[in-house]
């Protein structure tokens, strides 16, 4: 009779979180992991403009060599008419390390999980998790879906959610995401025939619905963003082309940024809100990235916290699984708890610099002086 596969780490969600807590444990312990991951990479991946502080992540997950030979863009001019009307260069609107990069983030995972595959993880491709049963004396058996309909099983000491902000293994397990916002990013990518001009790579305009964000991507494409929120966009219909790129006539400079351009993907929404999930870590199961903290978009944060809170994570993770005991992974729940504390007084400070909408309920929303109420969804 064939035994179930077997790993002592399975993690669900192959983004950069997912991966870097797995090439963590694969580099720095001897225990085994597996990634389960939806795609075969080869989907639009967003969320791409990054700082520089990526660098020293990427040495310690010894993946900074196949990420230089890459084909990513330095950033060295973010520009943003935030609060005024005059356009104003910054190194970038929050992180203050330096220029970064603008990855090409399909790219960017793909590597991120053949590295993870040379380092000796397993990969499921294509694959997604159906259902899942904690075991007698703890433990999984993980029931699993490719996209041919083909079922397989894998047995599992400890079970990682990196499904991103959608949290979707912890919320099945009973965790809660506490939002604070709406957030959603409607994006286009746009084709120009002619080479770009110069100009700054990274654009931010407010607006009274929100705020656009654009960026040459290394191929050439210019992705274009509207982020708003979720009331909003229905409300106005920004979800359509028709409204979108009518809004997007009004903003002075982005506007200027689409001349010639020619749409090449359809619009999507992506959800952006801010969340924290009320607990990330339970019997045997923990979630990381996105799915246990998620920031908004202007801060250019997600992808450097996906990949710290991964290889936090799996110290503390190592630490349990090795040793049975479970105080760093009590303070890896509590980092995230403050983590999110700090990052809110950032955010509003941010939003704050803009007052010329400030009763306006997107900016209101994010400007209003009693704490934030945080709801679950
Ligand atoms: C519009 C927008 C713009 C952004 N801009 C930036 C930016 O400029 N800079 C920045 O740093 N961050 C940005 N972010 C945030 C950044 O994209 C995320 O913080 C980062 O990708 C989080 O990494 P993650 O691994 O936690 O999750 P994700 O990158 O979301 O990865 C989750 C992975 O899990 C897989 N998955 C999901 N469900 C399942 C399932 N059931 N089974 C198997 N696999 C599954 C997905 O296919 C995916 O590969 C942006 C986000 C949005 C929405």
């Amino acid at each position: 009779m064939s035994q179930t596969p077997n790993v002592d780490v399975a993690i669900i969600g192959g983004g950069p979180a997912g991966i870097a807590l797995a090439l963590t444990i694969c580099l720095y312990s001897k225990l085994t992991v597996a990634v389960i991951e939806q795609t075969a990479y080869d989907n639009l991946r967003t969320g791409e403009h990054v700082s520089a502080s990526l660098l020293p992540l990427l040495d310690y997950l010894q993946v900074k060599q196949p990420f230089l030979a890459d084909n990513h863009t330095p950033v060295y001019n973010v520009a943003a008419l935030w609060g005024h009307s005059e356009l104003h260069s910054r190194p970038s609107i929050i992180n203050q390390m330096g220029e970064g990069y603008l990855l090409d983030r399909t790219e960017f995972d793909a590597m991120l999980a053949e590295q993870l595959v040379r380092k000796g993880g397993q990969l499921y491709l294509e694959t997604k998790c159906a259902e899942g049963e904690q075991l007698e004396g703890g433990g999984w058996r993980l029931f699993l879906k490719d996209n041919s309909g083909e079922y397989s099983q894998l047995e599992t000491r400890y079970l990682v959610d990196a499904t991103g902000r959608q949290a979707r293994i912890s919320k099945r397990l009973g965790a809660k995401s506490l939002a604070c916002d709406t957030l959603v990013g409607i994006s286009a990518l746009l084709d120009f025939e002619s080479d770009r001009s110069n100009t700054e790579e990274v654009l931010i305009e407010s607006i009274p619905e929100g705020w656009w964000y654009s960026a040459w991507l290394p191929n050439g494409t210019l992705i274009v963003v509207l982020m708003t929120d979720i009331d909003i966009m229905r409300q106005g219909k920004l979800h359509k082309d028709k409204q979108w790129v009518e809004l997007l006539s009004q903003a002075t400079h982005t506007k200027q940024r689409v001349r010639g351009g020619q749409l090449v993907y359809p619009l999507a929404v992506k959800p952006s809100h801010s969340h924290v999930l009320d607990r990330a870590v339970g019997e045997d199961w923990m979630a990381i990235g996105d799915a246990a903290i998620a920031f908004d978009p202007l801060s250019s944060m997600g992808v450097g916290h996906a990949i710290t809170c991964g290889c936090d994570a799996a110290v503390a993770l190592v630490e349990y699984l090795i040793n049975n005991e479970d105080r760093m992974l009590k303070q890896y729940q509590e980092r995230l708890k403050l983590n999110f504390d700090n990052y809110l007084s950032i955010r509003h400070r941010y939003y704050a610099l803009e007052q010329r909408w400030s009763d306006l309920p997107f900016w209101k929303r994010r400007t209003q002086s009693a704490p934030i109420p945080l709801t679950a969804e």
